[in-house]
């Protein structure tokens, strides 16, 4: 029995989380893959109830969970309380080792009007963006007349995200863009040299880098050209904006995180959208997409996931989208089209 441990949390949090485990419930039945569900508070909700955003036995289910599917977390009635819900997030990700964030980006066709850039056709690229390293992670100095960030990275970090990239190109179109600004920082010059010697020992892949500056350009111009971008941390965190801005919505969009420590979290790239909160009309798909994703990386249930990614697509084709895609559909009309489609 695979275990799986929920954080539903704040805001839309807990009406996507319930629509996702409504199709993951419906397209697992009469399938070998059996699961049972461990809901526990994580956020603003673990705030009201014990003080803090990542209670203990939070941190122990999820240690012992075969994976974690998060929703969302946040409000802004926490703005100005001491603890906040996101601080969670990062003590969790922080136990868990989580390294390496997984960000797709495939566009629909019936959703490419949606986007602000004319030619979208064809999307199809993740960007894995290093998680736990880098300058976020250095000393900060803040003075009157200075200010310094340090921006430290392991050879050994660098490699297991390199490699990480690689894995994933193995299973796509075996191509790993490699992002770094190396005419300048020596963390870059490090990484570029890592990247050419891992990339010997995946001869079947093959490597290109690209300065971060006219990645980011690219992405905007040419971003058919992309099949796996690997980057370091604050790189990763600008250029997972920028691709996701590719899409026109956030409602769509899933991603998953990797540690050391063998369980895997599972969660939609936007917040707890607290304006909509209640209303019954939040976009269940990042949410759905997640489980997809979860099935495929922890679970390795390839045909159970196809199955509900193909199923969100039925469900698009038949022109059923929910307020954020400019469609009428309700949180639970979504849910019921993509379930009809499994
Ligand atoms: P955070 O700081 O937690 O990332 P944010 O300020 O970036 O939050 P989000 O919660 O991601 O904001 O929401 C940004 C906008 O996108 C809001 O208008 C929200 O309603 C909308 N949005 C986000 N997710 C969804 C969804 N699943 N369905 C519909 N609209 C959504
Ligand atoms: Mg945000």
């Amino acid at each position: 029995m695979n275990k799986i441990v929920t954080l539903a949390g704040d805001g839309i949090g807990p009406e996507i989380m319930a629509a996702g485990l409504s199709v993951l419930k419906a397209a697992s039945k009469n399938t070998t893959f059996t699961y049972e569900i461990d809901p526990r508070d994580f956020g603003g909700i673990a705030i009201d109830h014990f003080g803090n955003p990542l209670p203990e036995e939070t941190l122990n289910a999820a240690k012992q969970a075969d994976a974690i599917l998060l929703a969302a977390i946040g409000h802004p009635k926490y703005n100005n309380a001491p603890v906040r819900p996101e601080q969670g997030l990062l003590a969790l990700r922080k136990a868990l080792g989580l390294y390496a964030n997984v960000r797709p980006l495939k566009i629909h066709k019936k959703l490419q009007n949606l986007s602000p850039i004319r030619n979208v056709e064809n999307v199809d690229f993740v960007v894995i963006r290093e998680l736990t390293g880098g300058i976020y992670f250095g000393k900060h100095e803040l003075n009157a007349d200075n200010a310094i960030d340090i921006n430290e990275y392991s050879a050994d970090e660098i490699r297991r995200i390199i490699r990480f990239a690689f894995e994933t190109a193995r299973g796509r179109d075996k191509r790993v863009t490699s992002v770094d600004k190396q005419n300048v920082l020596a963390t870059s010059k490090l990484w570029h040299k890592i990247a050419d010697e891992i990339a010997q020992e995946y001869p079947d892949v093959q490597l290109e880098h690209q300065l971060v500056d006219s990645c980011a350009m690219l992405l905007i111009t040419h971003p058919q050209k992309f099949d796996v971008i690997v980057t370091e941390n604050l790189f990763g965190d600008i250029l997972t904006d920028e691709a996701s801005s590719l899409a026109g919505t956030l409602g769509v969009m899933p991603s998953s995180s990797h540690g050391d420590q063998g369980v895997s979290l599972y969660e939609p790239i936007h917040g707890s959208a607290p304006d909509i909160e209640g209303k019954g009309i939040a976009n269940p798909v990042s949410m759905v997409l997640s489980i997809a994703m979860m099935l495929r990386e922890s679970f390795h249930e390839i045909a159970l996931a196809e199955r509900i990614e193909n199923a969100v697509e039925q469900a698009f084709s038949k022109d059923i989208f929910t307020q954020d895609l400019g469609g009428k559909a309700t949180t639970a009309e979504m849910t019921a089209a993509i379930i009809d489609h499994l």
